[in-house]
């Protein structure tokens, strides 16, 4: 369809005037045209991606295909004062891979679109294809089409398609009474590292290393899409989610889903990375952050009891730490066994776009 042109841009030509190439001296066609010679020849189930009217995908033949979005709005979603391109390049496409990996799928094409403010850098739109198009091959996608608009501030929205596993997808709404509820890696990470980068939490109580590697915990979460297939194809998850709002939020949505039951956590259990336990030993952050604070992209899921050493070898197998952080009853909140005694949880819940 017809698009409004993009502003000519503020700084003049090509770098004529000596100042940076920007949108506007690209311009869409350039932009698409720049990006289409990046991308491997559609071939294969993909015979037709960026270039036409629509990409073609030819699945072949088998349990359906899978499609989550994920739209992220500067001052919103991430600051470009501490996000580079590359970090926005990799994390636009990193949460949709968690979001399939939530399912169990096997992620296969992915459209991008963008929303470029004409005074945006052509270098930093340059950077973030590059590690977006880095992260798409390290998981076996491809970019089969997208959108290019000009607009007041930077929108970037991804869709990935990908393949439902061989048994069925995962849901939320499987859990039972008694079900064992798993997190994997560590929890409130991301967190911190926000934190961190808004520079609200003193640096001085950790390490160059530990700070780095909260930050980058924020800045490009790990996509568990290994782990989220093997787990469908074992056949003993009963439910799973991705965290993105907290593990509050999210196991609340998945016990509503399974309808209204309810859960006990073991404080003790809740996995935080040695960094993370050192903000909170220094009195920085608390628990009740780190259950909330989101966007961990951790998998969370529910499974049998007697299923533990199945699990325990998978996250062997998929070289990821898998931890029992408790139970799965029917009283329809959420409590928290802290030292023998359950208590409610605070106040505090998890990220919620039109309250926070
Ligand atoms: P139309 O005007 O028919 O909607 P466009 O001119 O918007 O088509 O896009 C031309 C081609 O470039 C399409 O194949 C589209 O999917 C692709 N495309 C446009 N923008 C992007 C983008 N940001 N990322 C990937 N592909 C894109
Ligand atoms: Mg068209």
């Amino acid at each position: 369809m017809p698009k409004p042109k993009p502003k000519p841009g503020k700084r003049g030509s090509g770098g004529r005037s000596g100042l940076p190439e920007t949108v506007a001296d690209l311009g869409e066609f350039g932009f698409i045209e720049t990006l289409r010679r990046r991308l491997p020849q559609a071939s294969g189930s993909l015979p037709i991606g960026v270039g036409d009217d629509a990409a073609w995908w030819r699945p072949a033949a088998g349990n359906g295909i899978l499609t989550t979005t994920d739209m992220l709005v500067n001052r919103v979603h991430f600051d470009l004062d501490y996000t580079t391109a590359a970090d926005l390049g990799y994390k636009s496409l990193a949460v949709n891979l968690s979001d399939l990996a939530a399912m169990g799928g096997e992620p296969v094409c992915a459209y991008l679109a963008l929303a470029l403010p004409a005074e945006l850098e052509k270098i930093w739109l340059d950077e973030y294809i590059t590690a977006f198009l880095k992260l798409a091959q390290e998981y076996n996608v491809q970019l089969a089409g997208g959108d290019t608009v000009a607009a007041r501030d930077l929108t970037i929205s991804v869709t990935l398609n990908g393949l439902a596993p061989v048994n069925k997808p995962i849901l939320r709404s499987g859990a039972a009474v008694n079900d064992d509820i798993y997190v994997s890696g560590s929890i409130g990470d991301s967190f911190c590292g926000l934190k961190l980068l808004q520079k609200i939490f003193p640096a001085a109580a950790l390490n160059p290393a530990e700070i780095a590697f909260l930050q980058g915990r924020h800045l490009r979460p790990a996509a568990r899409v290994r782990l989220g297939r093997t787990l469908a194809a074992c056949g003993r998850v009963n439910a799973m989610l991705d965290i993105s709002d907290g593990v509050v939020a999210d196991l609340g949505h998945l016990l509503t889903a399974s309808g209204e039951l309810g859960a006990e956590l073991d404080q003790a259990a809740i996995p935080l990375s040695p960094a993370a336990a050192k903000l909170e030993a220094a009195g920085v952050t608390d628990l009740p952050d780190l259950l909330t604070g989101g966007e961990d992209y951790e998998l969370l899921f529910c499974a049998n009891p007697g299923a533990r050493a199945e699990i325990a070898e998978i996250a062997r197998a998929c070289g990821v730490n898998l931890t029992r952080i408790g139970r799965v009853n029917d009283k329809r909140k959420i409590l928290m066994l802290v030292n023998g005694k359950s208590e409610a949880l605070s106040g505090r819940r998890g990220y919620d776009h039109f309250r926070n």
